[in-house]
């Protein structure tokens, strides 16, 4: 935003005008306005839904794209309150914050950071037994997290075509699972981890139940006892799912039904038949992988001797040759069939995109994120993750579990997709391998991405909070990390406290002002809080201006406090806080219910996070809400220099001269820190 010189309307008027004639999206649009005007921009619009993670070809952002040319680029109330409707309430929680992945831009710069740090790794090798798996450019790398609200993330490769191979055994189950039931795939395949090499001939033996009565069983096992493979996740269990689907149509409907399917998981449907969804299909890379794929081969046999591949019900033909010594070799083909179609699978070719967004579809319990077509059941979803997460990859799958903790598989072609269940799909593609098979740079971006972020399945059972919740924007993580404990200790609430320490939450921290409980606790005069806090181990520290909590005490006359402090024989420094003019004006500030978010909106200030800001304003909070400090979002604005913040908020109508507990206006914070150019700013209006 640029600088706007004299403010002549009324945001504060403009507010109350809006809510006048609608409530539910007074704030939404308000939050869009600048200086009281009673319009904003198309562009302003679409630049604050791509900052969401939204993007422009989201076919769900269709309408209102139409609807917001046909408009022009001012848009007032009730254009805006028609135009945000043609997209139902995706961009209402877009405006405010609540989309899954609420700080996109912030998550986006991480993600950013990361994958610059491991781009510099340069190890691995290329897949070379399917000869243009050699021929692929080894330098290649790109990543792409989708959210299951459509969110998108893209870096680098992320648009490039890329073979899928082992990446399709998870699909290729849920496919299977769709048509014959979790009892039905399961028959034929187990769910154990192999701990063997991806393409072990080893089958899993396993007693057959009651519920066993397949063909395989019957007729080879007498129902005793079946050899299937480990799981669908290796090549056998994966040849195995393939050959359940569709088993009696051609090769080439299966790979339409399947590609069709996959094309499902990233938004094609029958309806938009958009056929830019519809992976495609490298022939070439199939015949190659078919030439010599001698072991793969002799695997479809093995499942068709153990019993475990379904056989076609053809009878021996009638001895048509004439000749006594030559006879017609017979290839059962149901073993052909499901090699052909397995190698055409994983010669599908898609982006890391596409995958994250076939990803996202199985962290959205089996809906497409940007389609909302139903793909898999959840039940599917349910019952192939957790195989995912113990045997997706290779012989690593055990580290991997505990270290990153996400259902993920990973292929020779590169790529490495990793689920987050009900928060997003990712896919990283860099095709050189490490010795297991998987993606080095793949697997290093997922160990650095979760060492970053509480995803990890069982990240629940600790608290660690030097990591961050990626479903929370950062203000409100650092506001949840301090905020209950300070207000707690404002109001005299031991058992909050009581209850925190359980937590093993740290009672020494402090806020944008590095204000701790201590601290409060002593301005309010809770003598009963500070004795806890000091034997709960709570040490004084200075805050933002050099004040011990020794100086709330004395400041506000708790003397008992006071000589606590004193008994513990520290060296306090005294604060300095400037106040320039203490009898000059003063503006009221605003009370707002939910404590929280006044710290949310202060840390977002402070952090000169507009984005951030822009949202809470979205949702109702009034840009001068104080908290137990009487600081304001302008105050912190001001004492960080984030020039950017200080202008979002004076044109959104937080007024210039609140005071602080000390007196202080945001342009003595201005002036104290030495934020030159935000004194110029508060001094020109
Ligand atoms: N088509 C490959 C094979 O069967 C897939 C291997 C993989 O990506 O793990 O060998």
């Amino acid at each position: 935003m640029k600088q706007k010189g004299n403010i002549q309307s009324n945001p504060a008027a403009l507010l109350e005008n809006l809510k006048a004639k609608s409530k539910r999206e007074a704030n939404l649009f308000f939050s869009l306005c600048e200086n009281g005007e009673n319009f904003t921009h198309s562009k302003k619009l679409i630049e604050a839904l791509n900052r969401s993670g939204l993007k422009s070809n989201d076919n769900r952002l269709q309408n209102l794209f139409r609807s917001l040319e046909a408009h022009g680029d001012k848009i007032v109330f009730e254009d805006f309150i028609n135009i945000i409707r043609t997209s139902g309430l995706l961009v209402e929680k877009a405006l405010r914050g609540q989309l899954v992945l609420p700080d996109f831009i912030n998550f986006s710069k991480k993600i950013d950071k990361i994958f610059d740090e491991v781009k510099t790794i340069i190890s691995g090798e290329l897949a070379s037994y399917i000869p243009p798996l050699a021929e692929v450019d080894p330098n290649q790398f790109g990543i792409a997290i989708v959210t299951t609200d459509g969110q998108v993330y893209e870096r680098g490769d992320s648009n490039k075509d890329f073979s899928i191979q082992s990446m399709c055994k998870p699909f290729n189950y849920c496919f299977a699972m769709e048509q014959l039931g979790l009892e039905g795939v399961h028959k034929h395949v187990g769910q154990e981890p192999s701990g063997r090499q991806f393409d072990d001939l080893t089958l899993l033996a396993r007693t057959v139940t009651g519920n066993y009565t397949g063909d395989f069983a019957k007729d080879n096992l007498e129902g005793r006892f079946a050899r299937v493979p480990f799981n669908p996740m290796v090549n056998a269990g994966a040849i195995m799912t393939a050959g359940l689907i569709n088993p009696n149509d051609s090769h080439t409907q299966r790979l339409r039904h399947i590609r069709q399917q996959f094309g499902r998981l990233i938004g094609w449907t029958s309806k938009n038949n958009n056929v830019s969804k519809l992976p495609r299909f490298n022939k070439n890379m199939a015949r190659q992988e078919n030439f010599k794929g001698y072991n793969n081969i002799a695997m479809g046999y093995l499942l068709m001797a153990t019993g475990s591949l379904p056989h076609t019900k053809s009878d021996l033909h009638k001895d048509i040759h004439p000749d006594e010594d030559e006879f017609d070799f017979y290839i059962e083909p149901a073993v052909t069939d499901a090699l052909k179609l397995y190698f055409s699978i994983c010669s599908i070719e898609m982006t890391a995109t596409d995958v994250a967004m076939a990803a996202a579809t199985l962290a959205n319990s089996g809906v497409c994120p940007i389609s909302q077509d139903r793909v898999l059941s959840q039940k599917t979803v349910r019952n192939c993750l957790p195989v995912l997460q113990t045997s997706g990859m290779y012989n690593a799958s055990g580290v991997f579990f505990q270290e990153v903790g996400l259902p993920a598989k990973s292929g020779v072609g590169g790529g490495v997709l990793l689920v987050v269940p009900q928060l997003m799909g990712i896919c990283i593609f860099s095709p050189r391998l490490d010795e297991q098979g998987n993606s080095v740079r793949g697997l290093e971006m997922a160990k650095k991405l979760t060492s970053k972020y509480l995803v990890h399945t069982f990240d629940g059972t600790m608290t660690d909070t030097s990591r961050e919740d990626p479903k929370l924007p950062i203000a409100r993580w650092l506001a949840n990390s301090c905020g209950e404990a300070i207000w707690a200790a404002s109001n005299g609430n031991i058992r909050t406290l009581e209850s925190l320490v359980s937590q093993q939450r740290d009672l020494q921290q402090g806020d944008y002002d590095i204000r701790t409980p201590l601290h409060l606790a002593s301005a309010e005069g809770q003598l009963e809080v500070v004795k806890f806090l000091l034997n709960q181990g709570v040490k004084p520290i200075p805050d933002r201006w050099g004040g011990y909590p020794i100086s709330d005490a004395r400041n506000n006359k708790h003397h008992k406090i006071v000589d606590l402090f004193n008994e513990l024989k520290i060296d306090y420094t005294e604060p300095f806080h400037l106040v320039e003019n203490p009898k000059g004006k003063t503006d009221k500030m605003a009370h707002f219910e939910d404590e929280l978010m006044v710290i949310e909106l202060l840390f977002a200030a402070s952090k000169n996070n507009v984005d951030n800001i822009r949202h809470l304003v979205a949702q109702g909070v009034p840009v001068h809400a104080g908290d137990y400090d009487l600081r304001t979002a302008l105050h912190l604005a001001a004492a960080e220099g984030s020039l950017d913040a200080v202008e979002y908020l004076v044109s959104h109508g937080h007024p210039l001269n609140v005071r602080d507990r000390w007196g202080a206006t945001p342009l003595d914070e201005a002036k104290r820190e030495k934020r030159k150019n935000v004194v110029s700013f508060l001094t020109k209006i």
